[in-house]
């Protein structure tokens, strides 16, 4: 061995030195290879070395987990692994010098030098030992990064959450009381403060009760109380101080969410600071409580608006690893697609790790559990998620979610492609909340329900019956700016023809004006419930849907009555048929009562990212954006909404000897007022019909 051999070690011919098991690892006894960082300081080479074990040796083996990005590929460090000078990334080469120990050896798992990456089959297996490897550890390290060096505070501090916390936190209140005369202090000079203590006592410090409490949250100067600078000045050192905390990627990477969930403690290490993670998420589980209850909401409202800003973005994606570790904790079902959409904007490097990276979040599979794969395409594993869903479901739950292309054009049309994520994000909260009440087909376990895939997973064939054609389209809602939404809503009145016959009968037995409402808010109301103090949607009774509306015409910048809306000659025939619609010069518009905020809320998400048709037979619908003229509105068995469907020009044999078969392409889930109670769906002098999804 050559202590000087500098290898590549994302070579193959690299990695075959360092990963010179004479047998690759075992996956039947679960083998993995620990990483010891050897002890020593200051600016010597970081020595580390690899040693095989079993997790199911006795007693468990004893390490760390490291959790961590790659960081910047062309900013390396060298560091000597079994002997050989390798390069990592700065961000992997930083983490390993802070954890180094002085006296003795540190024992840790770290995927990138671990794992042989370049042989595919044992990455596939070591990815399916993940699981275990984060759950058997005895905690994970998550590292941060390096806070900017013009804010390292000089000493080392670990944050526990327990009483081991006050001697820092008597401390910290000591500044604010100091005799010191701070009138000569150079107002500008943050050196003087030292912003990473204060930052993160100020964390510690939001378990211990009421906003009203912490500087942070009020303006605490009095005669005995004083800020280094002003309060604004204080709360702008703060949470400068936090923003590398909050905005390092750790928090946006996919594989990092199962590193925090799975083990059973971790602490965040972020440069000379560690905090664990019981006493983060305990911090904003109480803020959490205080800012949303009478005795601190409004305190909060009104608080520094950077202060604001940084806590709700490091308390909602907390709150998601804290909801994902109850799950775990209490052995709640964790089924893929639940993983899949709550983590659906992380990121990964790997497309296939936008379901690999989750995978070990899955504690139950109804359908097919999915194995790591790292030899298959994206498109493949999408595929699997979606059919080891539906399957499982005894659904088409998985075409239920918006299912536009990004990095992956070629996925069959009724599969996911979680690239998507950004337009995913938007949209599919809506989407996961409002389709439940319906269940357009009480008929998963009818003899017509069907899913079958065909052609490796390219196909799906499922039966339906067909409702109408779309005869025409009007413009597409997008964003939630007032203007254009305004203009989308205008646009498919006139499409309607309410402008000139509001008044004519619906096929449902309303006026064509009330449906074109109901089909906006999908014939269902939004309401504050007393006692969760949550919004709660339900379907509407009778006209409870149309009433609502009246308010919101008459307040919402987005109305179609308002004064940009409809033209007075446009609104006429509908002023007729109801004279509460009129507004005058004197109407708030902007100024909302709580119902009408909700209606505005309600539509808002419901028509964002959609269109407005009209089919043959006089249906109103709301679909998906590339709903076109031709289109088809089909009711499929197991799904819970009406599609739109288009047939597509090929055909192909997708059963070997049955000859071509005609295709369909699904662009989603629609709302036909008239038909969400099952009118087609289960009328049965209406053929059931084999399709082929493609
Ligand atoms: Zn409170």
């Amino acid at each position: 061995m050559n202590p000087q051999k500098r290898i590549n070690i994302r070579s193959t011919a690299g990695a075959s030195n360092i990963y010179k098991d004479v047998t690759p690892l075992s996956f039947q006894d679960e083998e993995i290879r620990m990483l010891h960082l050897e002890c020593g300081s200051g600016s010597s080479l970081l020595q580390c070395t690899l040693h095989r074990v079993s997790l199911q040796s006795v007693p468990t083996p004893s390490y760390e987990a490291l959790s961590y990005t790659w960081g910047d590929e062309n900013n390396r460090r060298e560091i000597v692994v079994n002997g050989y000078i390798v390069d990592v990334t700065f961000n992997l080469y930083s983490a390993l010098c802070r954890l180094r120990l002085e006296d003795e050896a540190r024992v840790l798992w770290i995927d990138a030098l671990c794992i042989n990456q370049t042989d595919l089959d044992e990455r596939s297996q070591q990815v399916q030992l993940m699981r275990n490897i984060y759950t058997t550890c005895d905690q994970t390290v998550i590292w941060i990064g390096e806070p900017p060096e013009d804010m390292l505070p000089t000493w080392e501090m670990h944050w526990t959450g327990d009483e081991r916390d006050d001697e820092s936190i008597d401390w910290f209140w000591k500044e604010f009381y100091s005799d010191s005369d701070r009138s000569n202090m150079d107002e500008n000079d943050s050196t003087s403060i030292d912003q990473i203590f204060h930052a993160f006592a100020n964390l510690r410090l939001l378990s211990s009760g009421h906003l009203s409490d912490q500087p942070l949250f009020i303006d605490m100067t009095g005669e005995e109380f004083s800020y280094y600078t002003t309060y604004s000045d204080y709360c702008r050192l703060v949470t400068d101080a936090l923003a590398p905390f909050y905005d390092s990627p750790w928090w946006t990477r996919i594989w990092t969410v199962q590193e925090i969930i799975l083990p059973p403690k971790a602490k965040f290490v972020f440069g000379p600071i560690s905090v664990d993670m019981s006493c983060l998420l305990e911090a904003f589980a109480a803020l959490a409580c205080h800012m949303f209850e009478p005795c601190c909401s409004e305190l909060f409202s009104r608080c520094n608006v950077r202060v604001r800003k940084c806590f709700r973005q490091l308390g909602s994606v907390l709150t998601n690893i804290k909801n994902m570790r109850a799950s775990h904790g209490d052995g709640t079902n964790v089924e893929l697609w639940e993983t899949l959409t709550t983590f659906r904007a992380r990121h990964a490097t790997d497309n296939r790790d936008k379901v690999h990276g989750v995978l070990g979040l899955v504690n139950t599979w109804s359908g097919q559990p999915i194995v790591p794969n790292y030899r298959a395409a994206t498109e493949t594993i999408y595929c699997q998620a979606a059919i080891s869903t539906a399957i499982g479901t005894q659904s088409l739950f998985p075409l239920h979610f918006p299912l536009q292309k990004h990095a992956c054009p070629n996925l069959p049309s009724w599969c996911v492609d979680w690239t998507a994520a950004s337009a995913l994000a938007d949209q599919l909260n809506v989407y996961q909340w409002s389709q439940q009440p319906f269940k357009v087909f009480p008929t998963h376990g009818s003899d017509h329900f069907q899913i079958v895939p065909r052609l490796d997973n390219r196909i799906l064939e499922v039966c339906g019956r067909r409702g109408d054609r779309v005869a025409s389209v009007g413009k597409i809602c997008q964003g939630n700016e007032p203007n254009e939404k305004r203009k989308a809503y205008c646009d498919w009145f006139l499409l309607t023809g309410l402008h000139r016959d509001p008044s004519r009968m619906y096929r449902s037995g309303c006026s064509y004006f009330e449906a074109f409402w109901k089909c906006l808010c999908w014939d269902m109301t939004l309401h504050m419930s007393e006692t969760a103090g949550i919004a709660i949607s339900a379907r509407s009774k009778g006209a409870e849907s149309y009433e609502a509306f009246v308010g919101y015409c008459h307040s919402s910048l987005k109305s179609i009555f308002h004064p940009e809306g409809l033209s007075q000659a446009d609104r006429e025939a509908v002023l007729q048929l109801d004279k509460r619609f009129q507004t005058t010069a004197d109407t708030k518009w902007g100024q909302y009562s709580q119902s009408d905020y909700l209606v505005e809320q309600w539509i808002n998400g419901l028509t964002l990212n959609t269109t407005f048709f009209v089919t043959d037979s006089g249906y109103l619908g709301l679909g998906p954006p590339e709903t076109q003229i031709g289109d088809e509105v089909w009711c499929l068995f197991g799904g819970q909404m009406p599609f739109i469907l288009r047939p597509v020009a090929t055909t192909q044999e997708v059963i070997l000897g049955q000859g071509k078969k005609q295709l369909h392409q699904v662009f989603g889930t629609c709302y036909v007022h008239g038909i969400m109670d099952g009118e087609i769906a289960n009328d049965d002098s209406i053929p059931a019909e084999i399709l082929y999804l493609a």
